[in-house]
């Protein structure tokens, strides 16, 4: 990966943050995504769903309150962005089954996003145990297959090759992996931030500045910015747009998580090997690059095609969406000390502030009809209260 991108930098001169992150990440023979994607203990870095299966239940509870709360449509997708080892999926499929009885009636099917090859092979094994179809003829999907409670799977490499209908979309630890476009203020005024081969030291990059502004800092940087660095990943508002535009049309929802902020942080690129920090420009494509996602700007970019609720704080959610009741019931079930002490391990790196708890975030798109009846405005005494959106309001038990 190296010497491809230093051939490239000799040829072309110095590219943006974002195109090496999309090379060092999805590269299609060299990418750190495309290749392993090394989530998990053994792995570089380690996410919720793979600490704790409580993680994906309340998830899937999520949906299931969202779809009797918009009157059990007869079918949903459940379109997961970047699924990673498939372990959320996996975990969602489970209280599905578990609440087979109250979806006897329901079409559920599941459908896929990712550009790895790698990891939807790993993510067929985890789902349908491998039996699966590669380009299927009659879809747009690129493989096919059941998964082992008897629902539909389909992959794509785009949210646009998913058929239209009411879905849940999720994205977990996915918007972070997208490209980045990095702004600085300097005294001539704002200037891009580059990636090129740095002089001093042979076959090493550096970090350059843009001579003259580019047209991404033209198009990104608000006239109001009070920041010095600026950080911007275009590619995430495209899907956002998108998903907008789809629950906008057909219904659904989505529910974003992620590490984050709100349009406040400056500098958060960082890159992770081993479950250590990594240096971003050493060695692209054997260690996983992130940045924050600007919560600010995926609200902005839906345009107002839906109601947007949070960030609200991962710790928060989860104790909204009854984390400590089901972690009570998995106690009593439990007889080993053992067991007992994973699960309070686990409840503790996603719950403590200092963990999990407060840097992740969850962020929902809603139909505006979801929050506010649409003739509230001339006859608002004459319905009944929505019902409130589970996870981003107090639990209250009756
Ligand atoms: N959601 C999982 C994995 C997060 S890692 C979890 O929480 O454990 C990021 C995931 O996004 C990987 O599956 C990666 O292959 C995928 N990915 C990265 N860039 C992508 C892109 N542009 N389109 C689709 N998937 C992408």
């Amino acid at each position: 990966m190296l010497r491809h991108l230093l051939l490239k930098l000799r040829a072309t001169g110095p590219v943006t943050v974002a195109e090496y992150m999309r090379e060092a990440l999805t590269n299609p023979g060299q990418g750190y995504y495309t290749r392993r994607g090394g989530i998990g203990e053994s792995g570089d870095f380690v996410t919720s769903p793979e600490i704790s299966q409580v993680f994906g239940e309340l998830i899937g509870i999520w949906y299931i309150s969202e779809w009797i709360a918009t009157g059990k449509p007869e079918a949903f997708q459940l379109v997961e962005l970047g699924p990673g080892r498939g372990t959320l999926t996996d975990d969602i499929l489970r209280v599905f089954n578990q609440l087979a009885s109250l979806l006897s009636k329901c079409d559920v099917s599941i459908h896929l996003v990712e550009v790895s090859p790698k990891l939807s092979e790993i993510q067929a094994l985890m789902l349908t145990g491998g039996k699966v179809q590669s380009n299927p003829e009659d879809q747009s999907a690129y493989m096919k297959g059941v998964s082992k409670t008897g629902i539909p799977i389909f992959w794509y490499r785009d949210i646009q090759d998913v058929p239209p209908g009411y879905s849940f979309y999720l994205a977990h630890e996915f918007f972070d992996a997208l490209p980045i476009h990095k702004f600085q203020r300097t005294e001539k005024g704002w200037r891009e931030v580059l990636v090129d081969i740095d002089p001093e030291v042979p076959d090493q990059l550096r970090f350059v500045l843009s001579p003259s502004s580019t047209p991404a800092t033209e198009h990104f940087i608000q006239p109001e910015e009070m920041r010095d660095h600026v950080e911007v990943c275009p590619e995430a508002g495209v899907i956002i747009q998108r998903l907008a535009g789809r629950i906008e049309k057909d219904g659904g929802a989505a529910l974003v998580a992620d590490y984050g902020h709100d349009g406040t942080k400056t500098d958060t690129f960082r890159g992770f090997r081993n479950h250590k920090l990594h240096n971003v420009l050493r060695a692209p494509g054997t260690a996983d690059l992130t940045a924050d996602v600007d919560f600010s700007y995926l609200r902005k970019m839906t345009q107002g095609r839906t109601a947007t609720l949070g960030p609200i704080k991962q710790r928060e959610f989860l104790k909204n969406m009854g984390i400590d009741l089901r972690l009570q019931v998995l106690l009593q079930n439990s007889h080993d000390g053992a067991t007992h002490e994973q699960l309070l391990h686990s409840y503790d790196m996603l719950m403590n502030p200092k963990k999990m708890g407060d840097c992740f975030n969850f962020f929902a798109l809603l139909p505006h009809h979801r929050l506010v009846h649409p003739d509230k405005k001339h006859k608002p005494e004459s319905k009944s209260p929505l019902p409130p959106v589970a996870g981003f309001g107090e639990l209250l038990l009756k």
